[in-house]
């Protein structure tokens, strides 16, 4: 077995850690990033492919270079919301425009710049467990067929949903999220279709509710290749995933003669971020550490931002000659209070989701003013409508909602919970020792959400 030394290890080439990697390097640290697929499949990753853009993007890489070579639609103006019950909703983007990438191409370049900035990248490098004692000091594995050692001052987990670093490490004594179990993830699939005509929907992301509080996607890369998927929540039973995706296909007459060019699945968190992903020499960034939106499964930009803060705050620490829980805790104050809060808030809905059944909320969707949807969902809408049309608005709101008062007014009751979640979040200790105090002010909000839903406690 050989061993070597480096200040940082990343395990896993993704988005979090090529950041990662990155990041470090750029930082002037000796950081290897350690990825168990071989360089020809490195990027190749289940997902929709659909990003907000590249401005969301930590600038350690050449972010222009990423656009031009992996970037095939940059032209996504608005999300479509198809209603098998009623109208469709149109929904414009008010922050710009959103983009359709070639996730192969995109996790190919972060990785080729994750060197080019200065990491090592090791291929066809499977970690199978960690070396601690007390603090993480290492991991071990198996490279090209022989047994490897990294010892390391600080180790960040970057290896994907339910990162199996997090089963090896030992927790006892941290304040490491370990309240994870597969409920709280979501099975997901998708296909890479080429369709002969050219689609109408090239400038939109389009999204149908699927059974098991899913939903199915139909990205387009470009006007005639398109991401089509779709996922279940793993706390419901499962669902058929490649039969229902390929029951959709055949029902869609523009599809006709589609050929499948890829085919991938994965699972995904779509839970809040957790609570604490620091522990003495460790740091889990991205899906392994659940910075995923819980409603609409993007996890891209938060996997960047999660992955550039934890080697920042990692090279400080090493610099400070002090790995421990308490050094490493600015980064989750870092991310609980920029996109963790967001996402919370956002689990909050899901929560709310599981206690119904999609006909349920489809029957209260298809009831409700097409403006007044887009409103609750806060993009433009009521704000911009006319008194007098407010007034018909609510009017018919009345009439149409009748028989749903109840899924409405628990709505309107997670909503203001929602808000109130993003504040306690705002204040998230900025050391441990103030960490429980704060997790029983959450828990208690936790509480209110259970009683007003009626949803059994996720965590
Ligand atoms: C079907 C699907 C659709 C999605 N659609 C979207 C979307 O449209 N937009 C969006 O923003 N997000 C989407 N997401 C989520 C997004 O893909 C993830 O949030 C994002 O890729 C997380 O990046 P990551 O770097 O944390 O993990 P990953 O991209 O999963 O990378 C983890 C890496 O670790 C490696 N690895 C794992 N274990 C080990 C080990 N033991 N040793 C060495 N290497 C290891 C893996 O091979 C992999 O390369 C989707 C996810 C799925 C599954």
């Amino acid at each position: 077995m050989t061993t070597e030394t480096r200040d940082i290890v990343v395990v896993g080439g993704g988005t979090a850690g090529c950041f990662a990697a990155a990041t470090a390097a750029q930082e002037g640290l000796d950081v290897t990033l350690l990825e168990r697929k071989s360089e020809d499949d490195g990027g190749h990753i289940a997902c929709g492919d659909a990003i907000k853009g590249k401005s969301t993007f930590p600038d350690v890489i050449d972010r222009e270079y990423l656009r031009q070579e992996s970037f095939t639609n940059e032209n996504i103006q608005r999300a479509l919301f198809i209603n098998p019950k009623g109208t469709n909703y149109d929904i414009p983007f008010k922050d710009g425009s959103g983009a359709v990438v070639d996730r192969k191409r995109y996790g190919e370049v972060l990785l080729e710049e994750t060197e080019r900035v200065g990491a090592e990248v090791q291929y066809n490098t499977v970690i199978k467990d960690v070396v601690q004692n007390g603090t993480v000091q290492g991991v071990r594995g198996v490279q090209n067929g022989t047994h490897v050692e990294y010892e390391a001052d600080v180790v960040i987990d970057a290896a994907g949903s339910l990162s199996l670093l997090q089963d090896k490490v030992d927790f006892d004594g941290t304040n490491y999220d370990t309240n994870v179990t597969y409920q709280q993830f979501c099975s997901a699939y998708r296909e890479i279709i080429e369709t002969p005509e050219p689609v109408e929907y090239d400038d939109a992301i389009v999204f149908k509710p699927t059974e098991e509080l899913g939903y199915l996607w139909y990205f387009p890369r470009t006007k005639t290749e398109i991401n089509a998927g779709l996922g279940f929540q793993m706390n419901k039973p499962p669902m058929e995933l490649v039969s229902v995706l390929k029951r959709d296909l055949e029902n869609q007459p523009e599809l006709e003669g589609a050929k499948v060019k890829d085919k991938l699945g994965a699972a995904l968190p779509t839970r809040r971020p957790y609570d604490s992903a620091v522990a003495p020499g460790f740091m889990s960034v991205g899906d392994a550490a659940g910075h995923v939106n819980p409603t609409t499964g993007g996890g891209i930009p938060g996997a960047a931002k999660a992955g550039h803060w934890a080697a920042k705050v990692a090279t400080e620490a090493i610099s400070d000659g002090d790995v421990g829980e308490a050094a490493l805790w600015e980064y989750n104050h870092r991310v609980q209070t920029d996109f963790g809060q967001r996402f919370a808030a956002m689990d909050l809905y899901n929560i709310f989701g599981s206690a119904h059944d999609v006909d349920e909320l489809t029957n209260v969707v298809t009831a409700l003013p097409g403006e007044m949807l887009i409103d609750l969902m806060g993009k433009k809408g009521a704000v911009s409508m006319s008194l007098p049309e407010k007034v018909k608005a609510a009017v018919v709101t009345a009439f149409r909602t009748r028989g749903h008062w109840g899924t409405l007014r628990e709505a309107y009751e997670v909503n203001k919970l929602a808000a109130q979640l993003k504040e306690i979040y705002d204040e998230y200790p900025t050391t441990p020792s103030a960490f429980e105090s704060w997790q029983a002010r959450r828990d208690e909000l936790m509480e209110e959400v259970y009683a007003v839903t009626g949803a059994d406690p996720k965590y």
